[in-house]
């Protein structure tokens, strides 16, 4: 079973941290549509033939679309491909797109899953962060989206930004739970080169919040969720009632998927690929019929390294027997006299077979990743 992922690279305006691929010009949308489209075609046999377990939109800004521009994507795809009939399909949005409507129209055509960029619902943060949106329209989009039917709701959060307090956070927290999304996504605000921020920090125009306020935000955010009822699946995802992300589990399980749109990344077990990040090329080279992208071959090592990464920062741990199937290394082996440390330490648990991080260690989860490290 595979999954696609579809990029859509457009936004209404360009957040201060986003470092993504999309552009604020959309006179190319339409043109973008059709190579889209055009493109499920072209990698129609990416899969093997596979069946489509998961769909996800994503960005950029999916919402922006108008709804038949989603549709003739989706037709494509599922004209293309083998879309199971219990199939994830996932749409990011922004809440300020999310119209009565809107939410109408995507559930008609199968979407049965939202992603909705709520990111705070402190007006004063929201407008640092050179979001479109406000705190109303936020709260307004998820109570819509549940009364036209969308009974798998996630919400994203971002902490970690720099306040002299953790009381605009607490009350973060407190409305995610209140409004009881079946999914949420917590990201730490971290500034990148190519960004508005980073270029703020350069001229020391920003502060970003030190790594101490950052770990009590999110261990805050654990200790609520855990309390609501929510599962930490992953480090950064929280699910209730088993809705975890099908399409993210199926990255980190290193499931194939494809990824249409420009610079959307493609894996089919063994291959990497990406499409390159430029609107105007992609489409060009589509309407040559020609898949605009860079391959990346994966060293046995690189594949290990990225499920020890991916592996460890969920619930299910690392898994060592995964690790040797897919490349061939015996993680257990090779780092035995550190792991026997970090388990004495406190900071990884060993269960089944399989290396789990503590509560102490879901701090340092990178750095216990990169200790674990196969060198190529
Ligand atoms: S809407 Fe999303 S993709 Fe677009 S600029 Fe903002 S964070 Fe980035």
């Amino acid at each position: 079973m595979a999954g696609i992922y579809v990029h859509i690279p457009f936004c209404k305006q360009a957040c201060y941290y986003c470092d993504f691929h999309f552009s604020t010009t959309r006179h190319l949308q339409e043109d973008m549509v059709r190579a889209i489209a055009r493109e499920a075609e072209l990698q129609k046999h990416f899969l093997h033939g596979e069946s489509v377990e998961t769909l996800y939109f994503g960005g950029g800004t999916p919402s922006i679309l108008e709804l038949p521009q989603l549709e003739r994507i989706l037709q494509s795809i599922d004209q293309h491909f083998s879309i199971q009939a219990n199939a994830e399909i996932t749409l990011e949005a922004n809440p300020e797109d999310l119209s009565a409507e809107k939410l109408r129209g995507l559930k008609a055509m199968g979407v049965n899953r939202l992603s909705i960029g709520t990111q705070s619902f402190n007006d004063e943060f929201l407008h640092w962060l050179n979001r479109v949106h406000d705190s109303g329209k936020a709260i307004s989009a998820i109570e819509n989206s549940r009364k036209a039917g969308f009974e798998n709701l996630s919400i994203d959060l971002i902490f970690a930004i720099p306040h002299a307090d953790h009381s605009i956070w607490h009350k973060d927290v407190a409305m995610a739970v209140e409004l009881a999304p079946d999914h949420l996504s917590a990201y730490h605000l971290t500034v990148e080169p190519n960004t508005v921020f980073g270029n703020w920090l350069k001229k020391r125009k920003i502060d970003i919040a030190d790594d101490q306020f950052a770990a009590e935000q999110f261990e805050y955010l654990y200790e609520q969720m855990l309390l609501s009822g929510y599962d930490a699946y992953e480090i950064s995802n929280y699910a209730r009632n088993g809705r975890i992300s099908r399409h993210n589990s199926s990255y980190w399980f290193h499931k194939p998927y494809l990824g249409l749109g420009p610079g959307a990344h493609s894996f089919n077990g063994i291959k990497r690929q990406h499409n390159i990040y430029n609107n105007p090329k992609y489409i060009k080279a589509i309407e040559t019929e020609k898949i605009p992208m860079v391959e990346e071959i994966l060293s046995p090592a690189d594949l290990a390294n990225e499920i020890i990464m991916t592996g460890l920062r969920t619930k299910w741990g690392l898994k060592p027997g995964l690790i040797l199937e897919k490349s061939g290394y015996e993680v257990m082996e090779i780092h035995a006299v550190r792991i026997e440390e970090l388990i004495y330490e406190g900071m990884l648990l060993l269960e089944n077979g399989n290396l789990i991080l503590s509560r102490k260690g879901r701090l340092f989860a990178d750095t216990i990743a990169a200790e674990l490290f196969i060198a190529g």
